[in-house]
């Protein structure tokens, strides 16, 4: 008994004196109130914030750390709604479909998961890929790889020969007919059971290709590729679950069955009509809208060679059309979601984006918060992450200027902090 008790005291000393971080910022976004806050100290214990305090605040144990952001601004670690953690681009991208095997993938992809917590993002939101993202986030969580915070799809679902078919450009005989095991429904029945097999094989949410896409071997990138119904025995299904379903989408009609069938956002959204947001916002559907990808790939297709024959074309006309409709999509006051589509441009340059969201329009401070409050809210973090407060988890990054005057500056991450450790300072 003496043992034990001594053992209580020991430990009770122990979490007395834990280590604290201090960090001291010059100016720290609220992204509550949109304010920038001058001279505040946030405390950090464990990986929770325990407080934020007015001015400098000294350690008071000799343990303690401090951090000196006085000429930064420090906001909360920043979240992409649309990434894909397993691939990038590259010319060869095509033929690797063929020559990778899932290890291949695997050790690519610990690379884009550091690269991508390196440039400020604390948190992503996966949109598909072959199933080793499910195990990546594993890996991350058990701290055996360094990496955001992942919530992922798996594998996006589709339809016969839709933008998430993994046979879609295969020779006949590799074609196949995968089914609602590799996320390839037609039907209800087929809808259901995609569904969960996602939750089986470990997926937090699920993602459908409402329509055509660029990047598929497939000459339609707008067509609609579900009905309403298989969306609506997908979305019912996703809520037995716990999941929210997000929807590629670029063609109208697509869109608007995807809103009506449920789903919570619509990536892309290239040719939304003004009849669409007005949906969106009776729906409080959101708008992920990957500018980022779609100056990419519009740029690349002017380079011979670097997509497959097919793509070209379509990378031509969509890509160059989303700034202009996110311009629209704001001015209309649909729900706005930070999100980029890296992995078609390369891991790392997610923030690019912010500067195309400004450009277009958007003011630079709810830019911030669409990357912060908004996105944690989609993925039921409110409470959690998107915001520097106690209690919360410690996501905190900083930037040497305000970016409130200087969107660039969201490109050059120099402090980063996950989960209470600190990846770069
Ligand atoms: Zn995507």
């Amino acid at each position: 008994m003496r043992t034990l008790v001594s053992i209580f005291v020991l430990v009770c000393a122990l979490t007395l004196s834990a280590q604290n971080t201090y960090i001291h910022c010059g100016n720290l976004i609220d992204t509550e109130s949109g304010k920038v806050l001058k001279e505040k100290t946030i405390i950090v214990s464990g990986n929770k914030i325990i407080s934020v305090k007015n001015g400098y605040v000294t350690p008071v144990n000799s343990e303690d750390v401090s951090v000196d952001l006085k000429s930064k601004t420090v906001m909360p670690g920043l979240i992409d709604m649309h990434v894909h953690i397993e691939g990038e681009t590259n010319p060869k991208s095509y033929l690797e479909a063929y020559t990778f095997n899932e290890a291949d993938v695997a050790f690519a992809s610990v690379n884009y998961a550091k690269v991508t917590l390196m440039s400020g993002f604390t948190t992503v939101r996966d949109l598909g890929g072959s199933g080793v993202n499910i195990a990546l986030r594993n890996a991350i969580n058990s701290g055996t790889i360094v990496g955001p915070r992942i919530f992922t799809a798996g594998k996006a679902l589709a339809t016969t020969g839709g933008h998430a078919d993994p046979t879609n450009g295969s020779s006949y005989e590799l074609m196949g007919d995968p089914g609602p095991r590799e996320g390839v429904v037609n039907g209800v029945e087929d809808a259901k059971k995609a569904v969960r097999q996602r939750y089986k094989n470990g997926a937090d949410l699920i993602k459908i290709t409402a329509t055509g896409g660029v990047l598929s071997v497939a000459k339609s990138g707008q067509n609609p590729q579900f009905t309403v119904e298989e969306i609506k025995a997908i979305c019912e299904t996703a809520k037995d679950y716990g999941f929210h379903v997000a929807a590629h989408a670029h063609g109208d009609e697509g869109m608007q069955r995807a809103i009506l069938g449920g789903v919570k956002t619509i990536e892309h959204g290239t040719l939304m009509s003004a009849e669409t947001m007005a949906l969106m916002k009776a729906h409080n559907v959101y708008l992920v809208p990957t500018i980022t990808a779609g100056k990419f790939v519009s740029d690349k297709a002017k380079i011979e060679g670097y997509y497959p024959e097919i793509i070209v074309p379509k990378a031509l006309n969509i890509g160059p059309k989303i700034q202009s409709m996110f311009k629209r999509a704001y001015k209309a006051g649909v729900g706005i979601a930070f999100g980029t589509d890296a992995a078609v441009f390369y891991h790392g340059d997610n923030a690019k984006e912010f500067g195309f969201m400004v450009e277009a329009g958007m003011p630079a401070i709810e830019a911030i918060q669409s990357a912060t409050i908004t996105n944690a809210i989609i993925l039921k973090m409110e409470d959690q992450i998107g915001q520097i407060k106690s209690n919360f988890i410690a996501d905190i990054i900083a930037v040497n200027d305000n970016p409130l005057t200087s969107i660039s500056t969201m490109e050059d991450v120099i402090f980063i902090m996950k989960n209470g450790v600190i990846y770069k300072n």
